[in-house]
């Protein structure tokens, strides 16, 4: 997506660990009219699937998914972080690493809000090692629900999660895909 690309290269900053920071548009700051273009075009990309729910995680998933959910007009279910798992029968848990901070997490969500009826599809800013994204098959899969794809904002073509998802015969669609970091300037997959 050629104006997400132009946003990175402007406003994008490259930080030691291949991360990359977008705080004044996606991560921190958030524009909205920007992020709706965005949400507007995964629900594009996913229209021939009849959506029923879109799930992300907190905090940074949660703009882009509200946006895609207002386009799909379905609701739309973040899983929270917690430091130790959430006990409880009405509660679907996961374990997730998390490669930015190195440490480890329990993401939960209720099942009050997923049942095996729904068709989901999920959505995040960044796909790295694909911790976060595979956490979040593990809820729907648990669910019972059927998983219809994922939706990402930036990969990162150079880690493994986008490989690892697809190997799983999981429907990816990265809306712009890292090819590498050079000098701190961010080269695109064509
Ligand atoms: P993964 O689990 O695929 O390694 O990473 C996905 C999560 O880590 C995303 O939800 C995102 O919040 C965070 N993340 C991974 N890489 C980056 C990065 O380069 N920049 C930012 N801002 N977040 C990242």
């Amino acid at each position: 997506l050629k104006l997400l690309q132009d946003r990175i290269l402007k406003e994008g900053k490259v930080f030691p660990g291949n991360i990359l920071k977008v705080d004044s548009f996606l991560n921190h700051q958030l524009d909205p009219n920007f992020i709706k273009e965005i949400g507007a075009e995964l629900a594009r990309r996913f229209s021939d699937q009849k959506i029923t729910k879109i799930v992300t995680i907190e905090a940074s998933g949660i703009a882009v998914a509200i946006m895609t959910g207002l386009e799909l007009n379905v609701p739309v279910i973040f899983a929270k972080k917690h430091k130790s798992a959430n006990m409880g029968s009405g509660i679907f848990n996961t374990t997730v690493k998390s490669y930015t901070r190195n440490t480890e997490f329990v993401v939960s969500l209720s099942k009050e809000y997923l049942n095996a009826d729904d068709k989901v599809l999920i959505i995040d800013d960044f796909l790295a090692v694909g911790q976060a994204a595979l956490g979040l098959v593990d809820i729907v899969r648990q669910s019972g629900a059927s998983l219809t794809g994922i939706g990402i904002v930036i990969e990162k073509g150079f880690m493994d999660g986008g490989k690892l998802l697809r190997q799983q015969g999981i429907r990816v669609e990265s809306l712009s895909v890292i090819k590498s970091f050079q000098d701190n300037q961010v080269i695109f997959e064509d």
